[in-house]
This record gives C-alpha cells, structure tokens and sequence, in this order.
C-alpha cells in the first residue's frame, strides 16, 4: 500500500474530491500529519469517519525504521531501514542559524564520480518520496526540534529521482505542513542538462548547488563521467539561462583535491568560466576515504586558491566540516554500515 507521506496538497485534494470530501480537508488532514504528527487516522477529529477510513484503506501511515545513530557534538548520523531492507542514511547538523539535514535520493548511484565515496555502489533504486519526507520528519522527531534547513546532497542524484524530488519539495515547503523555507532547501545536482531545464520552470524558490570540481573539460571527463554526456560549456549555458529566469543565485561546489584540480590555473580558469554570473563558489575540504586514491589538498593551497577566486571578484566560501569521525562526510555515507551490516 501507498504511503500516506508520498500525498502532496494537490494529490490531497484529489483524493478527497474523489471520494466524497471536499478540498479543505487536504489541508486538514496535512497539517495532522506534519504539525501534529498523528500516528494514526483515528486521531483526526474534524474529518467524517468514512473519508478516515477511505484513506486508511489506500494510504499507509508508517514510518521508517531508524537502526543506527551516531552522534558527535554538533553532527548525527542516522541509518533507517527501508521497507525492502535497503539502507540509506540521513546527517543532521546543528548550525548556529539553526539544524539542517542532509537526505539521500537513491538507494546507490549511477554517476560514477571517481572521488565519491557513494557512487561506488550502483543505484538500486529511486527512493520514493515518502522515503525522503519521512527522513526530515522522524530525524526532527527524535530531537524534539525543528529542522531548518534542508540539503539533497546525501546518496543519490536527485535529478535522476526528478519527480519524486520535486514532490518532496512540495511536502516540506507546504506552509500548513513542515513549512520549511524554499530558500532553506538547497538541491545539489552533478549537472543534468535537461533537468536543469526542467527546474527552471519549478516556482519554488529553491537553490541550486551544482557540484563542478573541475574547471576544464579534460579534467572534469576524469572526474566525473557525467561531463562527457553534458560537458561543461553547455552546463554554464543553462545555468546562465537559469539564473535568468529564476532569479535565484547559484552555488559552484569545487571539492580541492591535492595536485588534481586545486592549481593556480584551475582556479583562473574557474573564474573565468563563472565570471559575471549570480553564483557562488562553496570550496569543500576533500574528505578522504580509505578506497580512493585522493588526497585532501594542503590548507595553505586551499587559501591560495580563495584568493584568487576573491581577487577575480568571485564569491567564495569555504565548507565548514562537520562529522569527521563518525563518517558523516560527503559522500562517506553508508559504506561503512554495509560492511558492518
Ligand atoms: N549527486 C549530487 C548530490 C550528492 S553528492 C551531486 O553530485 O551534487 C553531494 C556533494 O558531495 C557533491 O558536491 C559531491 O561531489 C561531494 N562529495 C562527494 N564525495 C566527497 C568527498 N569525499 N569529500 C567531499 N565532498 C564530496
């Protein structure tokens, strides 16, 4: 049976028009379900019997099973048990503006990175949006407090989940349910081209992180095969276009790894490719994993290399890590519990 969390407030009002109801019980019945957090349908006082009884017999209202948490001091790392006993897992992070959490979107991913600790194992499936919700929902749960903040940046490209993707945002943005923020929620793609295209036309305001670690065609077809499907000169295109469009400013992820992508010229030329636009560079510390061959480059290169993206006039941040030690890092997710399992 279907999960109850997979409904956004459209399907909501479909389902109850359907059978006898009315719209504003989508709202009702959303706003028991993401404000009160009922664990069953006989809690719902102001909805009639025979539409509750309706949508238990075509909704389920489980949760996910949380079997693993870890936790460091301002970062926790949950393991939930899927229905069909796949694994992924979910990072909280306390930030001083508030928690954020980052979600996987696939059990397992196709796009090979060769840095990326995740992509070592190949997609098994989509999640389904409620597999996605309900990691929001139960992590704010068990800390008895709200989540702020919202990264898809976990296992997964979410733009090969497209559709389940775009539901789950719905969900969490609906101001009667989660109501979390669009500007709170922060989408991290490799750069699939015509989803891009298609999330232009999506009227949250949502932000675009894209992951480009290279600075030059050759060196990106290294590192990430997706570029030689969607190479990088098309990619600045459309995200050109996007900024235009949508108004909404970009986040550039270039992950500094040592000799590989973090010289002088790299960063000249990735300057030069982004110059202009409404973006930003989010620098990332290389977490280093035990397969792969990469090293994290030298903190005084990772310095020299904001400089010159400052210097060139780009917006420049460094990633603040978190979860080191408990293997909360990008793209560090779950293979150590697949070991360990
Ligand atoms: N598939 C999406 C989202 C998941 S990856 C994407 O490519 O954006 C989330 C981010 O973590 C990406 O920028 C990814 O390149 C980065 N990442 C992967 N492995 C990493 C590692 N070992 N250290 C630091 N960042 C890593």
């Amino acid at each position: 049976m279907q999960s109850i969390y997979n409904l956004d407030f459209l399907e909501a009002c479909t389902f109850f028009l359907e059978h006898g109801g009315k719209k504003f019980h989508a709202e009702v019945l959303l706003t028991w379900l993401y404000q009160k957090r009922i664990t069953n349908y006989s809690e719902i006082t102001n909805i009639k019997k025979e539409l509750l009884k309706e949508l238990a017999k075509n909704y389920q209202i489980k949760k996910l099973q949380v079997v693993k948490k870890e936790e460091e001091e301002d970062v926790a790392k949950y393991l939930f048990k899927l229905e069909d006993g796949e694994h992924i897992e979910a990072v909280l992070m306390r930030h001083d503006y508030g928690n954020s959490i980052c979600i996987s979107s696939q059990v397992g991913c196709n796009m090979g990175c060769r840095f990326c600790e995740s992509g070592r194992r190949k997609k098994v499936r989509n999640l389904e949006t409620y597999e996605m919700v309900l990691q929001v929902m139960q992590i704010e749960e068990d800390i008895h407090s709200r989540i702020s903040h919202v990264v898809i940046m976990g296992i997964g490209e979410p733009f090969d989940n497209y559709d389940n993707v775009i539901r789950f945002l719905r969900i969490i943005n609906y101001p009667k349910g989660m109501a979390i923020g669009s500007r709170h929620i922060t989408v991290s793609t490799c750069g699939i081209i015509p989803k891009i295209e298609e999330f232009m036309n999506f009227p949250l305001q949502v932000n675009l992180a894209i992951s480009l670690h290279a600075s030059n065609d050759t060196l990106r077809n290294k590192l990430m095969p997706i570029n030689k499907v969607y190479p990088i000169k098309d990619l600045i295109e459309i995200l050109k276009k996007y900024s235009k469009k949508t108004g909404r400013r970009l986040t550039f992820e270039y992950i500094l790894l040592e000799g590989v992508n973090d010289h002088k010229e790299n960063a000249l030329e990735l300057a030069s490719l982004i110059k202009g636009m409404n973006a930003y560079v989010n620098l990332i510390p290389y977490n280093e994993t035990e397969n792969i061959e990469f090293n994290r480059s030298k903190t005084v290169q990772i310095m020299k290399f904001y400089d010159i993206l400052k210097k060139n006039k780009i917006h420049v941040t460094i990633r603040k890590e978190f979860g080191k030690n408990i293997s909360a890092a990008c793209g560090q997710l779950r293979s150590r519990e697949e070991e360990t399992i």
